[in-house]
């Protein structure tokens, strides 16, 4: 058919529509396929590199990666048509720029996460938490699919799920979406997972004097 044979032509890389599993909602080219269950055993970081195609900046993370998961948000960094952001943490200390740093600009100096963005291409490449007494401090944000080094920590949950509709998906497609997160092994959660939550509350009830062991 004329109308295949033209797409086809355009962008061959991309969706082929052929198994009934292609119409599945697209939520990030990270995980749409499906992705590695498990990291890889003593993986022990790699680099980042930004998608400008001259003077790239590059970040070293040297530290596997953890927490990762598809966040919602409207300000983590997604590629081009991605609905969820892919993202996890590495110990801010492990952390390094090796080129291009002066590209880097941070997205917003009062959030908690200082996300530092390339001014080429767009992509946040590392977002340290400095903010004293908060129980992520000492945390940096990355992408890991900057990377082309395998063997990072895979999404294992989806965070701010219904933030998506924030960015202007339609409140319909929800239930979609979370279907296919869980059928992608992400629970869909509309905050972070229980694990963080919990942590963070632990961080606010020590500050409040509120905490008990039992
Ligand atoms: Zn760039
Ligand atoms: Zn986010």
């Amino acid at each position: 058919m004329a109308k295949k044979s033209a797409k086809k032509a355009k962008k061959p890389a991309k969706k082929k529509p052929t198994k009934a599993k292609a119409l599945a909602i697209a939520l990030h080219p990270a995980i749409d396929r499906g992705f590695a269950k498990s990291a890889k055993k003593g993986f022990a970081g790699g680099k980042l590199t930004c998608n400008c195609a001259t003077d790239p900046v590059v970040v070293e993370i040297s530290s596997q990666s953890a927490h990762n998961h598809a966040c919602g948000c409207t300000k983590c960094w997604k590629p081009e048509g991605a609905v969820f952001s892919v993202v996890a943490v590495a110990p801010t200390d492990k952390v390094k720029v090796l080129a291009n740093e002066h590209k880097l600009r941070i997205v917003d100096d009062n959030a908690l996460i200082l996300r530092h963005a390339c001014t080429g291409c767009g992509a946040h490449m590392y977002g340290p938490v400095r903010r004293e007494g908060h129980p992520f401090q000492g945390l940096s944000f990355i992408h890991t699919e900057l990377s082309k080094d395998k063997g990072w920590s895979p999404p294992g949950f989806a965070a701010f799920v219904s933030s998506v509709i924030e960015s202007g998906v339609p409140p319909s497609k929800m239930p979609a979406i979370r279907k296919r997160l869980k059928q992608l092994g992400l629970e869909p959660y509309d905050c972070l997972n229980p694990g963080l939550m919990d942590y963070l509350a632990i961080g606010a009830a020590k500050k409040s004097g509120a905490y008990r062991e039992s």
